[in-house]
């Protein structure tokens, strides 16, 4: 497999923080998926995307299990 922005095959699999919104908030999900080490750019498998899509249902049903852990400052 070859990153399709810098064509590095240096693509492997991480932990990584999926961000989503909603309304005002952010809400960070740990999430194993494909990342290239050269450039960040990451790759979803079919099953991350329906993880994701699964995340997002539950995001907007406020069914997913969360805690805060901080707060977003908007300076102004
Ligand atoms: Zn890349």
């Amino acid at each position: 497999m070859k990153c399709v922005i810098c064509h590095s095959e240096d693509i492997l699999e991480e932990n990584v923080m999926e961000e989503f919104k909603h309304g005002n908030d952010i809400i960070v999900v740990p999430l194993k998926t494909m990342v290239c080490s050269s450039c960040g750019e990451r790759y979803y498998s079919k099953l991350t995307v329906r993880k994701i899509e699964n995340i997002e249902r539950q995001i907007e049903a406020n069914k997913l299990p969360m805690k805060e852990v901080g707060k977003v400052m908007l300076a102004g």
